[in-house]
């Protein structure tokens, strides 16, 4: 007897062109991991061209009771697209379209495909940005920053996605289709409601890594790109004097749009791999870059300088034009390219402490790595106490146990250290053995409730975040 999944897939055959149905088993390969350690093969993958395309799927699903889940381009760190059940996968990368944009009102409505950097080049010649900037940017989507509030480098001043998230359409695990915040669409144009305040329910759903439906369409915020900028790479002879460096900047009152650590194995690992000439032998660089008018810049480069020297800067390279600029964005946007150069496999970890406390944390690492023989590479987005520790690795089966006995100890210290698991990159697979050390059982009961009231029948992306 067929099973649901094949009863399922044959319906969907009926209902839908051949070309958005995956079946062939080493092209579903492709979609059996995402920029985690984790995998787990997918009975199929389908790509929806519209929303009523993704209602009819899922309610189709639920008829079947078969297990969904959402994917944009892959790139999440804690498995939060891995189809660990088998599950049939919903990509959404077919819905790349961007709707509206409304300049004086200050928003754009975009389907959940659309990159990050399509939507950055669609309004950037009129002077806009969208504030989150991943590091993976460039291949990332809108619906997968949702899904997972992601950060990136500028949001010590600018916050995370959810501060840039005016609404957005929802369809629900049986197919029911919402909009909620301010995303209203009145004789057929896209427009601003300001009739009900559904924000809150937004903000529930930006952050729950595709658990409690599949978001098919996002009115974001658009900001004003800053007239000026100041780009310095700093240098410091300890890891720790970088962070206490920024602690003062933060207790001085100053929001620089970003201040990214990187040690020296990673510095030298993104040398050799972008040759840019950094700065090889210091022990850890500091990226800072201040935004604004340029005649605040430079009084804040003023107290800057005075805060870098007092924790011990050996060298300050300020970018002097655009391209200098450009060449030390690439060279902390190359990280993760570069990590090959050092070891084949990575799991990064998320931790994210007080701001005070980067420097006591980054320590921590650096003890943990060594207790475990782990080599760890340190990027840190330190402007938002916010660390990524790199667990590099050779040997997948006699090393992944050492790595992971590493990851819980850096866990433990964070919490101790009044920190949370994740900053950015989700709960997802990784991350769910650990929830325990900061939910009490009765929050992870209310957590869960939460997802059933969206998911009664548990069919969506079933065993991530909670
Ligand atoms: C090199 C590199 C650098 C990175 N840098 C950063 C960084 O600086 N900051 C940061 O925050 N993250 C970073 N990330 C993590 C990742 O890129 C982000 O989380 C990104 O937003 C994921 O987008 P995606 O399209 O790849 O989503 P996917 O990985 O496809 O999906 C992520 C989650 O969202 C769900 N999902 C996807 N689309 C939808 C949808 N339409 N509706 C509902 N759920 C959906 C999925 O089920 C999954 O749980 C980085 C990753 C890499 C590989």
């Amino acid at each position: 007897m067929p099973s649901n999944v094949e009863l399922f897939l044959r319906a969907l055959g009926r209902h839908f062109r051949a070309d958005q149905l995956l079946v062939n088993k080493q092209a579903l390969s492709l979609y059996s991991f995402d920029a985690s350690p984790y995998f787990g093969q997918p009975a199929a993958v389908f790509f929806p061209e519209s929303t009523q395309e993704v209602a009819n799927f899922l309610s189709m699903a639920a008829k079947f009771k078969v297990e969904t889940l959402p994917r944009g381009a892959g790139t999440n760190l804690s498995g939060g697209t891995v189809p660990k059940r088998g599950q049939v996968i919903i990509c959404l990368s077919r819905m790349r379209h961007i709707l509206a944009i409304d300049w004086e009102r200050e928003y754009a409505v975009v389907e959940p495909g659309v990159t990050n950097l399509e939507l950055q080049r669609a309004v950037e010649a009129k002077g806009y940005m969208f504030a989150p900037d991943p590091g993976s940017m460039n291949v990332a989507t809108i619906g997968g920053h949702v899904a997972e509030n992601a950060g990136g480098m500028r949001c010590v001043k600018y916050g995370v996605t959810r501060d840039h998230i005016l609404g957005l359409e929802l369809v629900t695990a049986e197919g029911k289709i919402f909009r909620l915040g301010k995303l209203a669409l009145l004789d057929g144009k896209y427009a601003i409601n300001s009739r009900v305040n559904t924000a809150n329910l937004v903000d529930l759903i930006v952050g729950s890594e595709g658990t409690l439906g599949v978001v098919t369409q996002v009115m974001v915020k658009l900001l004003k790109k800053p007239a000026a900028y100041k780009t310095l790479l700093c240098s410091f002879n300890d890891l720790r004097q970088a962070g206490d460096a920024v602690s003062g900047v933060i207790k001085a009152g100053i929001v620089p749009a970003a201040m990214e650590i990187i040690d020296q194995k990673l510095t030298r690992a993104i040398d050799d791999f972008v040759g840019l000439g950094l700065p090889r032998d210091t022990q850890a660089l500091l990226l800072i870059e201040l935004d604004g008018w340029e005649a605040d810049l430079s009084v804040q480069m003023e107290h800057l300088m005075q805060i870098l020297h007092a924790n011990g800067v050996t060298r300050v390279d300020l970018a002097t034009d655009s391209k200098e600029r450009e060449q030390i964005w690439l060279a902390r946007r190359s990280v993760n390219g570069a990590l090959g150069r050092i070891k084949p496999y990575y799991m990064v970890q998320d931790v994210t402490v007080p701001r005070h406390k980067v420097a006591t944390m980054i320590q921590k690492v650096e003890e943990i790595g060594k207790k475990y023989g782990v080599t760890i590479g340190l990027l840190a987005h330190a402007g938002d106490g916010n660390l990524h520790p790199h667990l590099l690795y050779s040997d997948r089966e006699r090393e992944l146990p050492q790595i992971e006995a590493a990851a819980e100890e850096i866990f433990q210290a964070t919490v101790k250290l009044e920190g949370t698991l994740s900053g950015e990159h989700g709960i997802g697979i990784e991350k769910r053995p650990y929830l325990n050390l900061v939910f009490r059982p009765a929050e992870l009961e209310f957590l869960q409730a939460v997802k059933d009231a969206f998911d009664p029948c548990r069919l969506l992306n079933l065993d991530k975040a909670i």
